[in-house]
């Protein structure tokens, strides 16, 4: 594995544009970084690279000239002018700017707290068991006010969300209802449309809960940590008494009536990611998301030796997961692609291997820009995770104003030293803000562990993605293991 190359090193060396070079198994691959272009090598440009890392007065023989040129590192001869680094990020100022300033940024979606309390205390808790340092339950009135702030400031932006969040949400399920049908009537009055989606434990999802979240069309997510035993150590109920039991009942009847929804489990210690990851697909998750534990501001980091510590093996287990993908689809056995794909992490096979990327991301989500959070008090924070955090409140749901959104209008893409470094910048876009300052105390300094797992996952990525053949994807498009694109240009 290399480091981004220098791009140039005196009179004597080949300007290449930057480029990461990798092998998984042998395979070896380079990644134009700027265009995020991944191209696998062969012996010689491989064999090439390597020996003009180590002295940059190397030249190329023809055909791995030739190899370069096609790869996008080297410019033809009367190839495009490759952009230099300043330039390059020139560039990308100007278009997070542009972006900034754009509809897109406006406010489209907004998390109300509206349980600022929890029937369960999991270990790894950031909310300090779901109070965020406040408590309580938000009021149908509160809730009516983020509404109509998030109208008032939406701009153009005509396809508006609610996520409702907590603590756990449901147990404040009439506001819920209260919410729903007036954000339904505020739409009908602004002519924009609202979607709604919740993250539960669970626990609360009676069938009433159930029909309701159905008539409204709720996007899902269920916080469940996948075997008995991690569920039962890590989740237990706040008077301590183990959850599984009275959770997976409940889970099975949220996935009948919501088979696509997402289970998101917590990796945290000891947690054995596969068996987590083999127990949410026994479940009947068809989407399955594994995140390690963050450190926590409210209450401070736990011990580092706390957090989850079988990052090697979850890395491992995605490589046998992608290798299982890529024989199953070898064998045309389709059940067993799409049963592979359940695991977020390998589905965005599917967007890597459409590479290269036309968009290049400047931001890791919309925190601090088009997604903000209210906590039960009308306070508005960057995201749900800084509820609480009173150094980042960014004002109310009552304001007139759009409050400044300070640091979170600040690329990391461009502002970080890390990021502006990294080979993966325009498909990470600076990593999450909150997890960066509880790991590092800056929202520009991201969390190494973080990095070095997004770097193994995208590895793990390119190759499977580039051991696929025209005639495998075409497999998996008539399939429908893999939606095909309606258009290569617009989506
Ligand atoms: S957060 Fe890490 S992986 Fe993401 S762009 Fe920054 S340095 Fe790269
Ligand atoms: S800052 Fe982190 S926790 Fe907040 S929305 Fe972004 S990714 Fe999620």
């Amino acid at each position: 594995m290399s480091p981004c190359a220098p791009e140039s090193a005196g009179k004597y060396s080949l300007r290449l544009a930057p480029y990461h070079r990798f092998t998984v198994e042998g395979r070896s691959y380079v990644v134009n970084t700027d265009r995020f272009r991944c191209a696998r090598l062969d012996d010689r440009t491989a064999a090439f690279l390597a020996a003009w890392e180590g002295d940059p007065r190397v030249q190329p023989p023809d055909d791995v000239r030739g190899a370069l040129v096609k790869t996008g590192l080297l410019a033809g001869e009367r190839g495009k002018i490759l952009p230099d680094g300043d330039a390059r990020l020139e560039r990308d100022r100007r278009a997070a700017a542009g972006w900034l300033a754009g509809a897109a940024a406006r406010t489209s979606t907004l998390c109300l707290m509206v349980a600022q309390e929890c029937n369960m205390a999991c270990v790894y808790c950031y909310g300090n068991a779901g109070s965020y340092g406040g408590g309580g339950l938000m009021t149908a009135e509160t809730a009516r006010r983020g509404v109509d702030w998030l109208v008032r400031h939406s701009g153009g932006n005509r396809k508006l969300g609610l996520s409702f969040f907590g603590g756990e949400p449901l147990l404040n399920l009439p506001v819920i209802r209260r919410t729903v049908e007036y954000a339904k009537q505020a739409g009908e009055r602004s002519g924009k449309t609202f979607a709604f989606s919740v993250t539960t434990n669970a626990s609360l999802a009676d069938k009433a809960a159930i029909d309701f979240l159905r008539a409204n069309q709720f996007q899902i997510i269920i916080s469940f940590d996948g075997t008995a035993a991690d569920q039962d150590r890590n989740r237990p109920f706040k008077d301590g008494s183990p959850s599984y039991a009275a959770v997976a009942p409940r889970i099975k009847q949220l996935l009948s009536a919501f088979p696509r929804a997402c289970g998101r489990a917590t990796l945290y210690g000891e947690t054995d990611p596969g068996g987590v990851l083999a127990a949410l697909k026994e479940m009947g998750f068809q989407n399955c998301h594994l995140v390690p534990a963050s450190g926590r501001l409210l209450t401070g980091a736990p011990p580092e030796k706390a957090l989850f510590r079988r990052e090697r093996e979850r890395a491992a287990g995605l490589r046998r997961e992608a290798e299982a993908f890529v024989a199953a689809v070898k064998r045309r056995d389709p059940a067993e692609a799409a049963r592979q794909l359940k695991d977020r992490d390998l589905s965005l096979v599917t967007s890597f291997g459409r590479a290269p990327f036309m968009t290049r991301r400047l931001f890791f989500c919309g925190a601090g820009r088009n997604y903000l959070a209210v906590d039960v008090d009308g306070g508005l924070y960057p995201c749900h995770r800084f509820v609480g955090l009173r150094e980042y409140l960014l004002g109310g749901v009552d304001g007139a104003e759009d409050p400044p959104r300070g640091l979170f209008h600040e690329s990391p893409v461009t502002e970080s030293e890390e990021c502006r470094r990294c080979w993966l910048k325009y498909v990470c876009g600076g990593g999450c803000a909150y997890a960066n300052i509880a790991s590092t105390g800056s929202p520009f300094r991201p969390d190494p562990a973080y990095c070095r797992q997004f770097g193994q996952t995208a590895e793990t990525l390119l190759d499977a993605a580039g051991r696929l053949t025209g005639e495998d994807w075409e497999f998996l498009y008539q399939n429908n293991v893999v939606i095909r694109p309606p258009c290569p240009l617009d989506f």
